[in-house]
């Protein structure tokens, strides 16, 4: 089966919401990635998670049946240490706000972590960890003032736990944004940082960005520049995709991972829309079948009639503002009912 995944020589890859949700592998993706490798592409998995190191993550994708070493996850912290090693020689001290996993990034790059600021300290590195207290931030506060560099692994505001949402390493970096006045570097997603570092590390000349999130995946792969799947599997819906701004826009859209090796599973956003007449009547969008389609019932053809809706929709609703979506036949119902788009979704919303 010819897929996406063959126009490209390194699939990097988000781990929530992509790979796994919580502590369950999101169906197709193992058996899709089996076809991936085969095919030649390097899968690596990009995490802005900063308190795990690539082996332990490693492990447990390969417990959900993926084949994998550690040297095809790539972490903030890791981005983070290249961007300290482009500015800062061997040996240079960096204070360490974060996880212990990120003192040894530090350390393994030839820099000398530590954890209370002094003259020497000529940046300050921080990534999550439970552990950080005032005291810690004090330290960081310190040496940032002192005209330090300062580099954080990822700007998340919040942490999804089994308690809800709690504060993330954003959260923490926007306590001494606010104490300084001064701004990090930012190593994870959105950044382009780690795609950089990514591409870096597979010797990529053709990657692909595939996420759940138009703010953080996507995002990273326009400012990087290159191309992003986004795939329905995690936080980013299709009414999302409607209201995307250019930042955000991904380049294909899927409704899971098996875009990757199926052509009928994916679509190109600016290239797609067969088969789909969209017009506009007072910032309401009316999507209509075209006479001519095909009439195929199956699960596959009416994903991928569903998928051609939503760029047919997002060709209009890109370069327009929309307020509504509606139905203009029976197939446009079933299309909309797919992607979960309701007539009501973009009511009281701003679109770009
Ligand atoms: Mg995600």
């Amino acid at each position: 089966m010819s897929g996406l995944a063959d126009n490209f020589d390194a699939i990097l890859l988000d781990l929530d919401g992509t790979v796994y949700l919580g502590h369950r592998p999101i169906p197709f993706v193992a058996d899709t990635l089996k076809t991936v490798l085969a095919s030649g592409s390097r899968p690596m998995y990009v995490t802005n998670n900063a308190s795990r190191p690539p082996a332990v993550v490693a492990a447990q994708l390969r417990e959900m049946g993926l084949t994998l070493t550690q040297d095809d996850v790539l972490t903030s912290p890791q981005a983070a240490t290249a961007l300290l090693v482009q500015r800062h020689p061997p040996g240079s001290v960096v204070l360490v706000v974060g996880a212990p996993y990120l003192a040894d990034e530090v350390a393994a790059a030839g820099l000398v972590p530590v954890r209370e600021a002094n003259a020497d300290v000529v940046a300050v590195v921080q990534g999550h960890s439970p552990d950080t207290g005032w005291a810690m931030l004090a330290e960081a506060c310190v040496a940032i003032r002192a005209g330090a560099d300062w580099v954080a692994a990822n700007v998340d505001t919040t942490l999804p736990t089994d308690r809800g949402l709690l504060p993330g390493n954003g959260a923490m970096v926007a306590a001494l944004m606010a104490a300084t006045d001064c701004h990090p570097r930012v190593a994870g997603k959105p950044a382009r940082a780690m795609i950089d570092e990514a591409i870096l590390r597979s010797a990529s000349v053709a990657p692909l960005v595939v996420g759940d999130r138009l703010d953080t995946d996507i995002e990273a792969a326009v400012s990087a520049g290159v191309a992003g799947l986004l795939v329905f599997t995690g936080v980013s819906s299709p009414a999302d995709l409607l209201t995307a701004s250019p930042a955000r826009r991904p380049t294909f859209v899927s409704f899971d991972m098996r875009g990757l090796v199926d052509s009928h599973a994916v679509v190109e956003v600016l290239g797609g829309g067969a088969g789909w007449q969209v017009d506009e009547h007072d910032d309401t969008l009316i999507l209509r079948a075209v006479a001519s389609a095909g009439a195929d019932s199956s699960d596959r053809a009416q994903d991928n009639a569903a998928l051609h809706a939503l760029a047919a929709l997002a060709q209009v609703a890109w370069n327009t503002r929309v307020s509504a979506v509606t139905a203009g036949d029976e197939r446009a119902s079933v299309a909309l009912a797919r992607l979960g788009i309701g007539a009501d979704q973009f009511t009281g919303s701003a679109a770009p």
